[in-house]
């Protein structure tokens, strides 16, 4: 296809458009918190608002119902697939999955290099839990604006005031209520839109199905229907109102602020409040910094950069997918994009985007979407593809390890196998390899942020590189950066060793404990030992 000249000042326009109805997001959340929950409740919300607006308008779009059963039957959705597409109205939410039960690891970090925000999900009765302060310190470290929602409003649980209070102590972000809760949590009467003065009454629908039933009350109605409950919100709104927390997008944008929404995902309370918020407050997205610095607008030629690999997905074939999210320009599937590591072409022919748990084949995609590339055995995480000059992102950051364990291969005669698994394994980031003069070649330490990722080594290994391997778990549990000064005073104590990471040339220092650390901090006051990108809380 031939492009006329002046095209090109159009389709940067449209790309601007179509990036502007964006919003791309994940959930950040312990487990059991209700990310699975919330993010189905988002789904069936966003579809009936979309399909009841085509009931007036585009004709041609599936109704209510049939949507609603299918969702219903794809239950699990954020748990199969790396990133769902919620069409809500004239916006596009891309919603990424962030991982959090077992398959805790690196990925679930990388996530959130791909997102313009993230929702902090949190149990009404547990506030907030250690998974999601890890994954909260890397937003804060790639300065990823936190939406609040605290959940299960319909069962026993905390104060509101404490729970804010909690999210200001403990994580230093102000909490700025959208909503507030009238009745507590366990007896939720419904919520009061702080900006409108709005009431919405939340009614349970019988036999415990899963959608609210929402009535709007005037306040005179409220006060007369909730009494007691009523008049507590109110107190508690004008203590808000005194302390001045109200949203603001300015302290939001920047990390400092969080605006904060009560309800209840299984029952649908205020699902619809954060969906509205979601699309007034998170960022589209917008121009990226290169790995120069230079701001890429997002009508510029089409770059994307690989935040997750998933290998032998499809156990017939060997293959190896990669999600990229787009950061500028118009994705047309078939073009031939470079890969900014090797110089070489790369053939889209076979591009998927992921809904739900099926995989449909993707024509066209623009800023803030996520594609899934098939056979993409070149690629690794953090690489860049690009069309037109070349283009070259900064590499998505290593985050703190937690488990060590010495990798061996069991058969010696396999040695060679083993060197080159364990350098690709490295390479595309399932695992950080690092490596010491006292430890030899043979004996590397694999370290991790989730366990998981050692068991995707063993079998990976084993599988793939036929070099099967064993390992022996280290004592230690945390990392800290050193630097080579440092490094004779570090080797002669107990309970620390000092290795390189491979992949960056990091020096870093593992410690048996906080404790151990504490001490070797006490009785060495000079030495270099800096935290590494989140999870290293002491
Ligand atoms: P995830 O591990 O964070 O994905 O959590 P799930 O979505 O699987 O939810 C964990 C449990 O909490 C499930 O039994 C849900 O039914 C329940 N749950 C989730 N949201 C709510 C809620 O708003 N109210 C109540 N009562 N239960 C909820």
């Amino acid at each position: 296809m031939s492009v006329a000249a002046d095209s090109q000042p159009q389709q940067a326009q449209e790309v601007a458009v179509e990036a502007g109805r964006r919003r791309t997001f994940a959930v950040i959340s312990h487990p059991d918190a209700g990310k699975s929950t919330l993010t189905e409740a988002l789904a069936l919300h966003a579809a009936a608002i979309t399909s009841a607006g085509a009931v007036h308008g585009k004709g041609d779009r599936k109704g209510v119902t049939s949507d609603w059963m299918a969702m219903e039957q794809s239950r699990g959705i954020s748990i199969t697939s790396a990133a769902l597409r919620i069409d809500y109205g004239e916006c596009v939410l891309n919603l990424l999955d962030t991982p959090g039960h077992a398959d805790f690891s690196e990925d679930t970090y990388r996530v959130l290099s791909a997102v313009d925000c993230a929702i902090m999900l949190l149990d009404s009765a547990k506030g907030l839990e250690p998974q999601t302060l890890k994954l909260f310190d890397v937003c804060r470290a790639r300065r990823v604006p936190v939406i609040t929602f605290v959940n299960k409003w319909d069962r026993p649980g905390r104060e509101p005031l404490e729970l804010l209070d909690e999210v200001e102590q403990r994580i230093g972000l102000r909490p700025t209520p959208v909503n507030w809760p009238v009745g507590i949590a366990g007896d939720f009467r419904g919520l009061l839109d702080r900006a409108s003065g709005r009431y919405t009454k939340m009614h349970r629908t019988p036999g415990g199905a899963t959608r609210a039933v929402e009535e709007e009350l005037d306040s005179e109605r409220a006060a007369e229907v909730e009494g007691a409950e009523w008049d507590q919100a109110q107190e508690e709104l004008a203590l808000l109102d005194e302390i001045g927390a109200h949203v603001d997008e300015a302290s939001f944008l920047a990390g400092e602020s969080s605006p904060v929404l009560f309800g209840a995902a299984l029952p649908n309370f205020g699902v619809s409040q954060l969906l509205a918020t979601l699309v007034d407050l998170a960022p589209a997205p917008g121009a990226k910094p290169d790995a120069h610095g230079r701001e890429r607008p997002v009508s510029a030629p089409f770059s994307g950069q690989v935040f997750k690999m998933q290998a032998n997905m499809d156990q017939a074939h060997r293959d190896r997918m990669a999600f990229l999210r787009i950061s500028s320009g118009r994705f047309e599937r078939g073009m031939v994009l470079t890969h900014s590591e090797t110089g070489r072409p790369f053939a889209t022919k076979y591009t998927q985007a992921m809904f739900g748990s099926q995989r449909d084949t993707i024509e066209t995609a623009y800023p803030g979407d996520v594609i899934a590339l098939v056979n993409a055995n070149a690629l690794s995480v953090g690489d860049t593809l690009y069309a037109g000059p070349k283009v070259e992102f900064a590499a998505i950051p290593s985050f703190a390890p937690e488990h060590f364990a010495v990798v061996r291969a069991k058969d010696s005669g396999r040695y060679k196998q083993f060197q080159r698994g364990i350098a690709q394994l490295d390479a595309e980031g399932v695992v950080q390899v690092l490596t010491s003069d006292v430890r030899g070649q043979q004996a590397p330490v694999l370290a991790a942020v989730g366990p998981l990722q050692f068991e995707v080594v063993t079998d990976r290994m084993a599988q793939e590189f036929r070099a099967p391997v064993e390992l022996n778990h280290l004592d230690y549990t945390l990392a800290r950066r050193t630097t080579p000064e440092c490094a004779p005073t570090l080797h002669g104590l107990s309970g620390a060793e000092v290795l390189t990471r491979r992949g960056d040339g990091e020096l870093l220092v593992l410690v048996h404990n906080k404790y151990r650390l504490r001490v070797i901090k006490r009785d060495n006051p000079d030495l270099v030992l800096e935290p590494l990108l989140a999870g290293g809380a002491e």
